[in-house]
């Protein structure tokens, strides 16, 4: 297992979910590692992405929360002022403490944590500026960056990376993008206050995931006062003497805004790492392309998480790390991460949970699938008088009644559906859901209580 000829025997390029986690299991199973990294421990997730994103999350909810009180009693006096800089450096000082827990998490398990950019000299060998490590395995754990749009004016655009940076928040803003990073930052920027549009070049918002839900949260996010811009791109971004920007739009139509925030999709993060001196090819598409072991076309090279381009996810980047590390290091070989039912969520208003497959996907799969859907008004909203609604989607493979997808739109559907998950990758069946006791009054006790189905769908036919 140690090779006593090189440094090291793994050296991991990225301290990301997915390197972070295979560097500390591989060092908890007596490996001798290190880890590269050249921004900060943590990697996307902890310092530009789901932690800060989830703060801003709860800071924008107040707003609702606010207006909601009334009905419950209470009499808030003026409108609640907020001051964005207290919230981004409240949030960035959390962020700091977390580098230092994972500085701790690493050191703690022992392995060696090396400040600096990374790049291949040969199949063996990494520079990090002037030092030289070998190791006998390397893992490029290097995540993905933001795509940015081609066009005239660009450079006036950010990225959710500085988003968590403003300077001053701004009193209108024009968010590029349909998934799930557009999605959650218009939430974000019009709860905190500002005047929001959300530019897509589609319709619908967040393409592959089930239409029903697509549609649903598209009049939801409407309602809660963000203006879609749908099928149309952007087309020109000019600065004015204002301080403002004049966005061009695909249409031709065009308007001022105080700040443009793209965010269509993320590439695989290769930049300077010199991947062809160590004999690794990625694909066409850009990402590095591994085999279920995740090893690149060179065997004592792995790669996982964002930069294979299979889901970019923090949880699949961990379950990944965890397998690499059981490969290389454990005492027998682990069981494959499961790529068919993974739970997601959108942490948009009302947030939105989702596990397994969509009806589409059914509709092709199965011979006939049951369809149960409920859309009601959470007891919550009856006193405050908030319009927004819950929907809830259950669907179950006829012959043998699994269910084999799980969708909601509402309060706190990512921890609802985090459960559901469990029970379905257990292998449960709809009448193991109608035997479940349901916990009372929740919005979650909705899907055992679901009985008749609202449709039953089936292979390559329209509803029946
Ligand atoms: P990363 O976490 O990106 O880590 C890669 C690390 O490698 C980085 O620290 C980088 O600096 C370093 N690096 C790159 N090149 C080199 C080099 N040559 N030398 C040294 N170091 C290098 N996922 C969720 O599951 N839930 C969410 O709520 C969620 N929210 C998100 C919100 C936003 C705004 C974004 C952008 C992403 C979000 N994600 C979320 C996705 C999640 O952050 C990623 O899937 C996850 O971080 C990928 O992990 P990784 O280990 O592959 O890469
Ligand atoms: P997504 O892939 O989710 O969405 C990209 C969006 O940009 C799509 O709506 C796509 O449209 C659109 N798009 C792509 N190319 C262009 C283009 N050239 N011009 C205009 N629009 C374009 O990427 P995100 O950047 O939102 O997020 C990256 C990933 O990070 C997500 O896929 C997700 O895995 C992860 N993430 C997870 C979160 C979570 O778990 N809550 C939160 C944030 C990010 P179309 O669909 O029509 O192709």
């Amino acid at each position: 297992m140690t090779n006593p000829s090189y440094d090291y025997d793994l050296v991991v390029i990225g301290a990301g979910s997915g390197g972070v986690r295979a560097a500390r299991m591989a060092a908890t199973k007596g490996a001798r590692v290190a880890i590269i990294e050249s921004r900060y421990l943590g990697g996307t997730c902890v310092n530009v992405g789901c932690v800060p994103k989830k703060l801003f999350v709860y800071a924008s909810e107040f707003s609702q929360a606010f207006k909601d009180s009334a009905g419950f009693g209470y009499t808030v006096d003026k409108k609640p002022d907020f001051e964005w800089a207290r919230l981004r450096d409240n949030k960035t000082n959390e962020i700091k403490r977390l580098n230092g827990v994972y500085d701790g998490l690493l050191s703690r398990a022992g392995v060696d944590i090396i400040h600096g950019h990374g790049r291949f000299i040969d199949d063996h060998r990494v520079a990090v500026d002037n030092r030289e490590i070998s190791a006998a395995h390397v893992l490029i754990a290097t995540g993905s960056w933001p795509v940015m749009p081609d066009v005239e004016g660009a450079e006036h655009i950010i990225s959710s990376n500085e988003v968590f940076y403003l300077e001053t928040f701004p009193k209108d803003v024009i968010v590029i993008g349909g998934g799930y990073i557009a999605v959650e930052f218009a939430g974000i920027f019009n709860g905190l206050g500002a005047k929001t549009h959300l530019l897509y070049r589609g319709e619908p918002v967040l393409r592959g995931f089930d239409d029903d839900i697509r549609e649903f949260v598209s009049s939801e996010l409407e309602q809660a006062g963000i203006q879609l811009l749908y099928n149309r791109d952007i087309a020109k971004v000019e600065a004015l003497e204002s301080g403002r920007f004049r966005v061009t739009m695909s249409d031709g139509s065009a308007r001022e805004t105080d700040l443009v925030v793209s965010a269509i999709g993320r590439r695989p993060l290769l930049d300077g790492l010199d991947i062809d001196k160590a004999g690794v090819e990625a694909a066409p598409k850009g990402h590095l392309e591994v085999n279920d072991h995740y090893q690149t076309n060179v065997p004592h090279i792995f790669a996982l998480g964002d930069v294979i381009g299979r889901v970019q996810l923090t949880p699949v980047a961990l379950a990944e790390g965890m397998y690499v590390a059981d490969y290389l290091f454990g005492e027998s070989t682990p069981r494959p991460v499961d790529y068919d039912l993974i739970p997601t969520a959108v942490f948009c208003q009302p947030p939105i949970g989702t596990v397994g497959m969509t009806e589409a996907q059914a509709a092709k799969r199965y011979e006939r699938v049951e369809v149960y859907q409920a859309n009601f008004k959470a007891m919550k909203n009856t006193l405050s008088g908030n319009p927004e609604r819950t929907l809830m989607k259950l669907l179950v493979d006829c012959d043998s009644r699994k269910v084999i997808g799980a969708h909601m739109v509402g309060e706190s559907a990512g921890e609802i559906i985090q459960g559901l998950a469990v029970a379905m990758t257990a292998g449960a069946t709809k009448d193991d859901f109608d035997h479940t006791i349901g916990i009372h009054p929740t919005a979650a006790e909705e899907f055992v209580t679901m009985r008749s189905p609202a449709r039953i769908i089936g292979k390559d036919r329209e509803d029946d």
